[in-house]
Formats: C-alpha cells, structure tokens, sequence
C-alpha cells in the first residue's frame, strides 16, 4: 500500500535541548492534526534520536540520517544500522544529495548501505537527484535511472517493496527555488515508470515517492495533490514547528 509520508530531515541542526523542545512541540501539535493513514517522521542528528524515540515515537516516528554500511568493527566516528534500530529509529535516510556531494557516497556505497538498513527491519528513504548543470543539459532522465538503477535495482521484489523513494532535485535545496508541481510530477512518474519497468506495476504502484527541495506551508499542497507525490522530505521548513505541521497538514 502506497503510504503518504511528510518527513524533516533536520540536517546537522539543534543542539541536544533544542532538538527535544522542537521535537515536544511537533508531537503536540501533530497529535491533532494528523489523519489516521498519514505517517510523520523527523530524521534528527544522532544526538537526539534515543530520547526522541522515547518521547513522541508513536506520534511522530524517527528517523536517522545517514548509518555505516558495516555492522560494527574500527569505524571510528560511524553509527551502524542495528545501533539506530536499538534506540526505537523506524527508519534511515540514505543517499542524501548532501553525503554524495560531500561526502563522495556512490550509488554503489549507498546500494550496500540499503542493504544494511534492511537487514535490520529499518526503513530506508533512498535519495536520488540530479544537480542544475544536469537538467540543464537535459540529462536529468539518465542521472535519475542510473542512481536508481545501482543504487536500488539490485534489491529484491521482496525488499524494493519495503523501501521509501526521495527526488530531491539538488537545484531546489536550500535555495528557495522549489521544483514546480508539474517538474516534480513529472519526475515521479518517470520514477514510477522506471520501477514498473524493473519489478511490476503493482510494485510501482504502491512505491512511495516523496519530493524534497525547498518544500514550504505554501507549496505543499500542490504538490502533494499531484498524482505521484506521495509526499515530502522537508528541510528548513522541518526546524519550526508550525512550518512542519503545517506541510503535514497539506494533505488534509
Ligand atoms: P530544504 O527543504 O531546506 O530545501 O531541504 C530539502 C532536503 O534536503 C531534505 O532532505
């Protein structure tokens, strides 16, 4: 089943008691405005995830945003997957334009990484986007396919089902300059097209695909109203809370 999700992904925001009171405030006002079919999730920094899972999890679910591809060993610095899981975390973003960028994650890196969430009952919010100098040379189409292609397409029927799209045009990040409803559509039709092409239509059909990139109260609802918008991952607008409910409540 398709599932609509609105997700923050806070970034590198919020020290320890700034992300509890945030988080507090979020889970309150969610609370009410959420309708029963509709998931919530805020993918905090490490820091905060144990005590965010303990404090909302049920309301709002949690989320980490980014995990090593190992299972333990001298990674100093890294947080495994099953280290995620044992703090109450439902699910993991992996991908994130800003890991490959500066962090030089490949699709190959992030395809173990998927696995790796999988392995330990996480859900994985697999990113992929194509930058500005790649629209514009209208090359967009191949980028998005080969991201999808070695970064996913090697899972599974069983496990490409479990897992949770994001297009997030790196133009549109940060930048104010949102994608427009009908850009983003037709990118997430592409992306549906391309996985009914891989496993099946019914597959693809039940495939959430969200969109990110400068996703705000204002254009929420137009995008989430097109029909292969199963809603967002939202950045700046996830560190105030009237901004996220506000966009959670677009789908209302
Ligand atoms: P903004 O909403 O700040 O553009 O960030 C989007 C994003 O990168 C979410 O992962």
């Amino acid at each position: 089943m398709r599932k609509k999700i609105v997700a923050g992904n806070w970034k590198m925001n919020l020290d320890y008691a700034s992300g509890i009171s945030l988080f507090s405030e979020i889970v309150n006002m969610v609370r009410d405005e959420k309708k029963g079919d509709q998931i919530a999730i805020i993918c905090s920094p490490y820091i905060h995830l144990n005590s965010l899972a303990k404090l909302g999890g049920e309301v709002v679910k949690i989320g980490a945003q980014n995990c090593h591809q190992n299972d333990s060993g001298a990674f100093t610095g890294e947080i495994s997957a099953g280290m995620i899981k044992s703090v109450g975390c439902e699910y993991v973003i992996i991908g994130h334009s800003e890991r490959r960028q500066y962090f030089a994650e490949s699709n190959e890196l992030l395809a173990e990484k998927t696995i790796k969430v999988l392995e330990n009952e996480l859900t994985p919010i697999f990113c992929i986007g194509e930058t500005l100098e790649e629209r514009n040379g209208n090359i967009y189409f191949e980028v998005l396919k080969a991201q999808l292609e070695q970064g996913v397409f090697g899972l599974s029927t069983a496990d490409f089902s479990k897992i949770v799209i994001a297009y997030e045009p790196v133009w549109a990040i940060g930048t104010g300059l949102t994608a427009s409803s009908e850009q983003a559509q037709e990118v997430h039709a592409f992306i549906r097209n391309e996985i009914a092409n891989k496993y099946t239509a019914e597959v693809a059909e039940n495939t959430t695909i969200l969109y990110g990139g400068s996703c705000n109260p204002k254009n929420a609802a137009e995008l989430f109203a097109q029909k292969d918008i199963d809603g967002g991952l939202i950045g700046g607008a996830s560190l105030k809370s009237r901004d996220f409910v506000d966009i959670v409540k677009a789908f209302n």
